[in-house]
């Protein structure tokens, strides 16, 4: 039986390592699909305290991960399938066909990238589509490209791109962006950046090779549609949070994101939330290491206060949420 398993090794997941590791719980941590969270993926960051050049996400990442390992941390390369809480633990069970029992978990699997729902998308994801600047950027220079929302994501991958491509478009289905004033101002006065307002990418074009060529434009303005050659889309439209073991486990709000009742716990005795899974209201790197140590002190506190004495109470789980 484990003390605790951390799902998730972005900057939730690895905080909560960190303090989980030195706390002396000996945490496993689980790494999913995506190791290193969204900061992965992410050039330099500007507003993680104490870095006052910035730093790179995924060296950031990576130090994160060396300062619990440093603790005593143990990694696991393994994607969680499924959980059912039973009497007192969680049983886990993991893609490589193991079950793992633990008395807590917390659960930082972070959110993915949101797609436009059109055909051939999950075909053309690297074939000139893509989510990723940081990663796709430097294979499209001198070419003329175009990032599909109005967000901060959107805007951070625009000026990115004006490295590499001859041009960016920026498609946003209104007429202004939501990003923060200091990149919107930024994007606006670029000279290589053009914005389109009020427009929906309606159609991946392809060409002979099955390379995106261009795209297919509708203005909801006034339903005119036009042709953009362009040959990569990035798509920047926001995410989703990592729910999927959990649906039906563990409730959720309206847009998905797990529920917490106090602090990082979940409704879940045993289970903590931290990080995007669980917040769309600050998506921050630092906010979300905030919450992983927070949720590592959660388990700690809640190990303590549910010792497994001889004879003594376990933690009572809500009925319905009991595996028959
Ligand atoms: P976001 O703020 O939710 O923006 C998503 C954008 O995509 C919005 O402009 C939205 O349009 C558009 N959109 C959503 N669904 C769409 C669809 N189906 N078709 C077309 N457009 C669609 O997401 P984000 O940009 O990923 O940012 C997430 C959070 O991370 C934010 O809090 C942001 O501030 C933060 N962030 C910070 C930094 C930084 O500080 N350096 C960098 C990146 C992200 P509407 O505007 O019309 O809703």
């Amino acid at each position: 039986m484990e003390k605790l398993v951390i799902v998730g090794t972005g900057c939730a997941g690895l905080t909560a390592a960190v303090y989980a590791a030195r706390g002396g719980l000996n945490p496993i941590v689980l790494e999913g699909r995506q190791p290193g969270g969204q900061l992965s993926t992410t050039t330099l960051v500007e507003n993680f305290p104490g870095f006052p050049e910035g730093i790179d996400g995924p060296e950031l990442i990576m130090r994160m991960k060396s300062q619990a390992e440093n603790f005593g941390a143990r990694f696991r390369y393994a994607e969680l399938t499924g959980f059912e809480p039973k009497a007192g633990y969680l049983s886990l069970q993991l893609d490589d066909e193991e079950t793992l029992d633990t008395r807590t978990l917390i659960v930082a699997s972070g959110a993915a990238a949101r797609w436009l729902g059109l055909p051939n998308e999950t075909k053309l994801i690297g074939h000139g589509l893509t989510s990723c600047a940081t990663c796709d950027g430097a294979f499209y220079r001198n070419v003329p490209v175009c990032v599909v929302g109005g967000g901060d994501s959107a805007a951070e991958e625009a000026l990115f791109l004006t490295r590499f491509a001859s041009k960016v478009y920026l498609v946003h289905r209104r007429d202004a962006l939501r990003a923060s004033k200091i990149m919107t101002a930024r994007v606006l006065e670029h000279p290589k950046i053009e914005p389109i307002w009020n427009t929906r990418v309606a159609e991946y074009l392809t060409g002979e090779d099955g390379e995106m060529r261009a795209v297919r434009l509708e203005s909801l303005a006034t339903g005119a549609e036009s042709e953009l050659a362009v040959r990569c889309v990035f798509v920047a439209i926001g995410h989703e949070p990592n729910t999927k073991p959990f649906a039906g486990k563990l409730p959720v709000d309206t847009e998905g994101y797990l529920l917490k009742t106090r602090g990082t716990a979940t409704a879940v005795p045993g289970v903590f939330a931290a990080g995007d899974v669980s917040d769309h209201v600050y998506r921050q790197a630092i906010w979300a290491a905030g919450d992983g140590c927070a949720a590592a002190l959660d388990a700690e506190r809640y190990l303590t206060e549910h010792a497994e004495e001889p004879g003594g109470e376990l933690a009572p789980i809500p009925q319905e949420l009991v595996a028959a």
